[in-house]
Parts: structure tokens; C-alpha cells; sequence
């Protein structure tokens, strides 16, 4: 079967045709090998396309839409909020909507995270933490200390200091030789599913970590879950050796928490199954329950304190949009929906729900793995997904999932119910099925 599998002439309307040829979405070319499909509207769990077919939603648009689309109370604060004020600057400025989100973060965030640096979005927050802590190091009198070690098959977003953490294979690295800086590629943390986590596992991280001090700020890491790099899942108690070898070598430890936050992992926050608090903590996506763009670089006291302590005496980054009080204010809405539901057994359930409809996916051919934590499902295949041929077979059966490589996953709204869970652990069966299965 060929791209034309996917038949767009249903979609007729004039607008699109402009759009195909003129549009970049994300990592395509511009006209896309496979047509983005155009969406009318979106509530709840499902997404209207303009020819009125519906879609169960099973990715929470890229994993940030945790109570599904339009929650009303999302949408009564970004009412009350563009009435107010939609914008205003940061720099000399401030608002109610920012400090009710500083003040919610403070508290949520493990212990000791206290000063909150709001940014626009989660790969910027990685930059801003990358520079936090080079500039906590600068302050401390280690000026060589401005490289990072980050993990193979790591993920921590698309912008430049960004990808140069990333996995070098899955970020590309050879397009932008010359570009990125070089970093320290750590051996990936051991899959979960193979095993305790035996202390053995950082001996190679530890030597490359000793012999390299000197040249390092930090390292960055997801916590528990390895996500766009490979939807890998580890150990907490490797994060919390981690975590022992960064303070014995004076780095400091960053968690990317931009995917996993918000409970996608049955905790909180990741870092919670291995009972640590980073040194800064990144958070996104969830963040504003996926209505606006909106992440945080959260800090403890003593990284912001140091870093403001020594010349330049201030914090080097300030975005025109930092603080943006409609984005607060969806994600004060958001955190309280979360907080003031049963979050934790919506989150339970849709892990049992997961492992009883993707099992029968170990018997197919052509599967390698499957796994699931929390609200996230994955089934691994041998070969990567046609993506053509998978986009029109998830029109038919009414399930929007959004495959890369060789996976197949979900991450869908906390509030997905259990039928909806079994048509989209259905549709990941079936395209496991015609993956495997010729044209
Ligand atoms: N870090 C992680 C762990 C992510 O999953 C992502 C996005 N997939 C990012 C950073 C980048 O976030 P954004 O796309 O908002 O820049």
C-alpha cells in the first residue's frame, strides 16, 4: 500500500490546499509525505476533523491535554482572564495568575524546589535550566564546569543546547556537527523490565562522571521514563544512585520532568519513585492541562541564591513572553482540576486497563515489547509504523494515535473512559497487526 492509502479527498475545504503546500509542521517536509488532518473542533476525549469524523483521543496532544479538551474550568480562567489582562510584561511587572502558579509549584514540587523561573516552553526551560547551572558553577569559582552529561536515548526538546543533550542518534546530531555543544552521552539507565536495578549498573556513568568533573555543570535526565527518545522505562532507585553521584562530584542534577509531570506516572512527579529532589526540575506540556503554552525551571534556594549571589548578580535570561497571564491562569486552573481529583486511581485504572488490552500484542509477530507505567502504553515493533497506512486505518476504527520509528503508544487525558480505553488499546493491536502483516 502505497501514501495514497490515505484518501484526503473527504476533506474538501478550500483553506487546506494552501496549507499543504505552504505549511512546516512538525518534523515533516512541507508538502507533508502524509497530509495533517484538519480538525474542527475538540472536547473532552474527542477530535472533530472538519468532515465530522470523530477521533478518541489517545495522546492528550503530545501528552499535555490530561483532562481532555475544553475543561470547563480551564476555560472560565482564560475567560476571566483575557477580560482582565492578556498580557503584560514580566521584567519590573508582576500579577496575581504568576504567584498563584509560583505558589502552587512551590508547594507541589519535591521538597527544597523554591524559586520558580516561568518560561514559554518545555525545551526552553531546558535551556534556562542548562544556564542556571552553569552560571550556579561560574559563581562557585568552577568556570570550566559549563559542559552537561545527559543519557543515550534521552529526549529534552528541539532547541539548540536542548538537542545537545538529546541522544545524539535520535537528535540528529550529525545535521548540526559544529552547532551543538559537546556533551558528555552517558550509557542509557538499564530497561525495567530486565531486571533489579543492581548498583553495577553506574559504574561506567560514575567513571565517566569522575573523570570529567571538572568540565561539568550538571546532568539532565527524565526521570523514570525516557520518552520521545524511545519510551524506555527505568529503575527509580538508578535515579536515586544518580542522584548520590551527582552531590559526591558537585553536579547538579536536573530532572526533565516537561513529560512525565502532572502524574502521567502514577506519581506527581516522577522524581517520586525515587524519593529525590533535583537541583532544578523542568515542567511543561501538563502544565497548563495542555490549553496554552507554558513550562517552569523550578530551583532550590541554594542554586538560585548562589547564581544571584556573584557578578552578574542577577539570572541571565528574560522572555518577552515570561509569565504570560493567560498561560498562568490555565495552569492554576489546571493543577487545581488535578489536585481536586482522584487523579491517582483515574491514573491506576487506565495502567490496568492498558496491560489487560495491549497483552495480546506479545503474541503478534513482528512485536518486541510491550509495556506499560501509569498512563502511558507502548507496544514495540521490529519495523518502523507506515504512517500513511496507519493515519487511514485510524480513521476507520476512530482512535487518533501519533506513532514514531518502531512505536506505538498512548498517553491519553486522565479522564479517558474504559470503553474508550479498549478502542484505543484496540487500535494499537491493529496496527501492530498491519504492521507486521504485507501491503
Ligand atoms: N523534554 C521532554 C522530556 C519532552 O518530552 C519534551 C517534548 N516532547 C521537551 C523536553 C520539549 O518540550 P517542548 O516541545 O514544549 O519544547
Amino acid at each position: 500500500m502505497t501514501k495514497s492509502a490515505l484518501d484526503m479527498s473527504r476533506f474538501s475545504d478550500d483553506w487546506l490546499d494552501f496549507e499543504r503546500q505552504h505549511t512546516w509542521h512538525p518534523y515533516t517536509s512541507v508538502p507533508a509525505a502524509v497530509p495533517p488532518l484538519p480538525v474542527a473542533s475538540a472536547s473532552g476525549v474527542t477530535i472533530t476533523l472538519t468532515d465530522g469524523t470523530e477521533l478518541i483521543d489517545a495522546m492528550s496532544s503530545w501528552w499535555s491535554a490530561i483532562h481532555g479538551y475544553g475543561h470547563p474550568a480551564i476555560r472560565k480562567a482564560l475567560h476571566e482572564q483575557v477580560d482582565t489582562v492578556a498580557h503584560v510584561m514580566f521584567g519590573g511587572l508582576t500579577h496575581r495568575p504568576a504567584a498563584g502558579l509560583v505558589e502552587r509549584l512551590v508547594s507541589l514540587t519535591p521538597a527544597g524546589l523554591e524559586r520558580v523561573f516561568l518560561c514559554d516552553s518545555g525545551s526552553v526551560s531546558v535551556e534556562v535550566a542548562m544556564k542556571m547551572a552553569c552560571q550556579y558553577q561560574v559563581a562557585r569559582g568552577r568556570e570550566g564546569r559549563s559542559r552537561f552529561a545527559s543519557f543515550r536515548h534521552g529526549y529534552h526538546g528541539d532547541t539548540i543546547g536542548a538537542m545537545s543533550v538529546s541522544d545524539p542518534q535520535n537528535g540528529m546530531h550529525r545535521l548540526f556537527t559544529g552547532l551543538l555543544a559537546d556533551q558528555f552521552h552517558l550509557p542509557p539507565p538499564p530497561a525495567a523490565a530486565d531486571g533489579p536495578f543492581h548498583p553495577a549498573h553506574l559504574d561506567r556513568t560514575e567513571a565517566l562522571l569522575a573523570a570529567n568533573a571538572d568540565w561539568l555543570a550538571g546532568v539532565i535526565v527524565e526521570p523514570v521514563v525516557q520518552g520521545a527518545g524511545g519510551m524506555r522505562f527505568y529503575h527509580g532507585e538508578y535515579l536515586a544512585a544518580l542522584e548520590a553521584l551527582c552531590k559526591k562530584y558537585g553536579l547538579l542534577l536536573i530532572a526533565d520532568e516537561i513529560a512525565t509531570g502532572f502524574g502521567r506516572t502514577g506519581k506527581l512527579f516522577a522524581c517520586e519513585w525515587a524519593g529525590i529532589s533535583p537541583d532544578i526540575m523542568c515542567v511543561g506540556k501538563a502544565l497548563t492541562g495542555g490549553s496554552m503554552t507554558l513550562a517552569a525551571a523550578v530551583a532550590t534556594a541554594d542554586v538560585a541564591d548562589t547564581v544571584c549571589s556573584s557578578e552578574p548578580g542577577v539570572f541571565m535570561h528574560g522572555p518577552t513572553f515570561m509569565g504570560n497571564p493567560l498561560a498562568c491562569a490555565a495552569a492554576n486552573a489546571s493543577i487545581d482540576v488535578l489536585t481536586g481529583s482522584d487523579w491517582q486511581s483515574r491514573v491506576a485504572n487506565i495502567e490496568s486497563k492498558l496491560r489487560e488490552g495491549l497483552a495480546p500484542a506479545r503474541a503478534l509477530p513482528g512485536v518486541r515489547d510491550v509495556r506499560v507505567l501509569g498512563a502511558i502504553g507502548v507496544v514495540e515493533l521490529e519495523a518502523p509504523v507506515d504512517m500513511a497506512r496507519a493515519t487511514a486505518r485510524l480513521l476507520e476504527l476512530g482512535v487518533w494515535l501519533r506513532p514514531f520509528g518502531r512505536l506505538i503508544y498512548t498517553m491519553p487525558p486522565y479522564v479517558i473512559d474504559d470503553y474508550q480505553l479498549e478502542m484505543v488499546a484496540g487500535a494499537m493491536l491493529d496496527l501492530a497487526r498491519i504492521s507486521s502483516s504485507p501491503n
